[in-house]
């Protein structure tokens, strides 16, 4: 089981990301401008097609997270990992 600071982790990030519907290149027809709604991640402004590749943004972006919570100075993301792994930090 994860422990509870890296679930923290997770959330926080996953919650920095909506699969919804913007603007691309605002502003928009109906504005005036030349802007359409287009799928994707309505936060990071991501054009996604899919559930699929919004679950594949979402992953990137977790592990991203990750590996700044977890990576010291001088340490690889992986590096940190497996050091609190052996430590019993991550159960
Ligand atoms: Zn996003």
């Amino acid at each position: 089981m994860l422990s509870e600071t890296i679930i923290a982790i997770i959330q926080t990030e996953m919650r920095q990301h909506k699969f919804d519907t913007y603007v691309e290149d605002p502003p928009s027809i109906a504005q005036g401008g030349r802007g359409v709604a287009v799928p994707g991640c309505s936060i990071c402004k991501v054009r996604l097609s899919t559930v699929d590749q919004f679950v594949d943004h979402l992953t990137k972006s977790v592990v991203l997270a990750i590996n700044e919570a977890v990576r010291g100075p001088g340490e690889t993301a992986e590096s940190a990992l497996c050091n609190r792994i052996s430590r019993g930090a991550v159960n």
